[in-house]
């Protein structure tokens, strides 16, 4: 029988599901597969999911404002964070730094959920630290693989999306193979053909895990 002194959670912190705020969801895909478009509709819709801002030592892209699509900075910000160990993962992607800070997911006051966005290393790199460290592994990540319908789709969306030279679409495209293969690790899989229905199967993920019974006996 639950009892009121095992409810650990503020009540302003929980989905008044099953579980409480402070769920983490990362989210990796091929590049050009949707990722980004997928994920904007998620924060659009849901407010109470806050993106994680990743650091990266690669340049802006037009559009693109520090603090909020990155924290930009210098190769020497980088070391000098990965030697204090801020970082709670970081991966060289495309030949730039990119890297996740602690402070980003580890959310003390559980008022929202977290969504990161980063590549299939970073969240190998994230499974093995929440799975060697049971203070934090009750809260590991739920991760989300999107999968491109088919190789040339993938191809036709990035040449979409432009902003590329031919030498950079063939890495990103030789880099896809890679990355597919790792989806057998993830928690979930979405094929991201009809984008409608992608984001339809991507936000129930996030309503059922929301829910999951954490009583269960
Ligand atoms: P990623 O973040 O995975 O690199 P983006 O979200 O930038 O990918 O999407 C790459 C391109 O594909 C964009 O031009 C986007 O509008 C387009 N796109 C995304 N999802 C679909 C879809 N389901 N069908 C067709 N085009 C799509
Ligand atoms: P882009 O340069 O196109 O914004 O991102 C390139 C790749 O880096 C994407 O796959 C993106 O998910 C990944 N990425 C972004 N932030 C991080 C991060 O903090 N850590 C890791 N490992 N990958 C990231």
């Amino acid at each position: 029988m639950m009892d009121e002194k095992d409810i650990e959670f503020e009540g302003k912190g929980l989905h008044l599901d099953g579980k409480p705020k402070g769920l983490i969801f990362a989210v990796s895909a091929p590049s050009g597969t949707g990722k980004t478009t997928l994920c904007n509709m998620l924060l659009q819709e849901f407010k109470d999911i806050k993106p994680s801002v990743s650091f990266t030592t690669r340049t802006k892209r037009p559009g693109e404002e520090n603090g909020i699509s990155y924290h930009f900075i210098n190769d020497s910000e980088f070391d000098r964070m990965i030697k204090e160990d801020e970082f709670i993962e970081w991966a060289n992607v495309f030949g730039k730094r990119y890297g996740t800070a602690y402070k980003s997911v580890f959310n003390p006051d559980r008022l929202s959920d977290i969504l990161l966005e980063i590549d299939v290393q970073g969240v190998d790199k994230l499974i093995k630290t929440y799975n060697t460290n049971n203070k934090i592994a009750a809260n590991r990540p739920v991760t989300i693989f999107i999968m491109p319908p088919s190789y040339e789709d993938l191809c036709e969306r990035l040449k979409k999306r432009g902003g590329m030279d031919p030498a950079e679409l063939d890495k990103r495209l030789n880099a896809a193979y890679e990355e597919i293969k790792k989806s057998v690790f993830y928690d979930y899989i979405v094929t991201n053909d009809d984008l409608n229905e992608a984001y339809l199967k991507l936000k129930s993920i996030v309503i059922a895990e929301r829910c999951k019974n954490l009583q269960k006996v």
